[in-house]
């Protein structure tokens, strides 16, 4: 009797209590609709597409020995970004490594899920680690209302430059912190039949408004972390230009749905100048605000 009464509760908690409460838990963010509208997923150069939707970019990166997705977009964007995988002729659960280039909602919301699902080994820098352990509760500027996305433990850590090597990649990992603690960018070479192309998928330093560079409570130091990280990215060398936001490297200016297999769209040096340039001006300004 002690025993069904104990079955019976062990069920009903598996069909209703938990998914309730992780879905309770978790505060309702504002998500424009181009984070959450579909996009047609389609090869970059080489092993490299993108999968993201719309306006948050993801990359699938393949190798003969698994898959390497970087960025998840928004809470329940997996299914969409798992979508794009499978039509583009590969298997979601192939993804071994994933990687962030900040831990904000926007761009880790659906990791816990695809890491559920794939049982891919999540890594992340070291100053991002508990924001997303916390699912963004320990945010510096967005933080303290409770979880925005499910929280998702890393399984490696980054400290500084570091460089993932999986599957004959070298993913030099760079950090550029400011925009969050743990934000990088990513640099490394993909290669088609005919080129060697140096990818950047770029962090860009945009400032959020609440953000007081004089020094925030849980990050005294973010206007000199700003300041590093704009000098830092100034110098940077590379082919293609690719980063969190697709709306941030012109994606829909470069490519439409559909247009035919060229890598050289995303070669944009100016384009990479002028918004850093652009970043620079923001960062002045916020700066002589105090
Ligand atoms: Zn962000």
């Amino acid at each position: 009797m002690l025993n069904l009464k104990k079955s019976i509760l062990l069920i009903l908690n598996l069909l209703f209590i938990t998914p309730i409460l992780s879905a309770q838990q978790l505060i309702k963010t504002n998500n424009p609709a181009i984070w959450t509208q579909d996009y047609q997923p389609f090869r970059i150069a080489g092993n490299l597409y993108y999968v993201g939707t719309y306006d948050l970019a993801c990359y699938l990166v393949t190798t003969p020995d698994g898959n390497i997705l970087i960025n998840s977009g928004a809470q329940d964007s997996a299914p969409m970004i798992k979508a794009h995988i499978e039509a583009l002729g590969f298997k979601f659960s192939d993804i071994k490594i994933l990687l962030a280039t900040h831990a904000h909602f926007d761009h880790v919301g659906g990791m816990a899920d695809i890491k559920e699902a794939t049982g891919a080994k999540m890594m992340i820098n070291a100053a991002d680690a508990q924001v997303l352990a916390e699912g963004g509760n320990s945010d510096y500027v967005m933080g303290g209302k409770g979880p925005m996305f499910k929280s998702v433990k890393a399984d490696y850590l980054f400290h500084e430059r570091d460089t993932v090597k999986f599957g004959g990649m070298q993913i030099i990992v760079l950090h550029h912190p400011g925009h969050t603690k743990g934000a990088n960018s990513f640099l490394f070479n993909v290669k088609d039949e005919h080129r060697v192309y140096r990818v950047l998928i770029a962090n860009m330093p945009s400032i959020l408004d609440e953000t007081k560079l004089s020094g925030m409570p849980r990050y005294p130091n973010v206007g000199k972390d700003y300041a590093y990280t704009l000098s830092a990215m100034k110098g940077l060398q590379f082919d293609l230009w690719l980063s969190s936001h697709a709306s941030q490297f012109g994606l829909h200016e470069k490519h439409k749905p559909g247009d035919p297999y060229y890598p050289e769209q995303f070669i944009d040096q100016k384009g990479y100048d002028d918004e850093l340039a652009d970043l620079q001006k923001s960062y002045l300004k916020k700066l002589a605000e105090k």
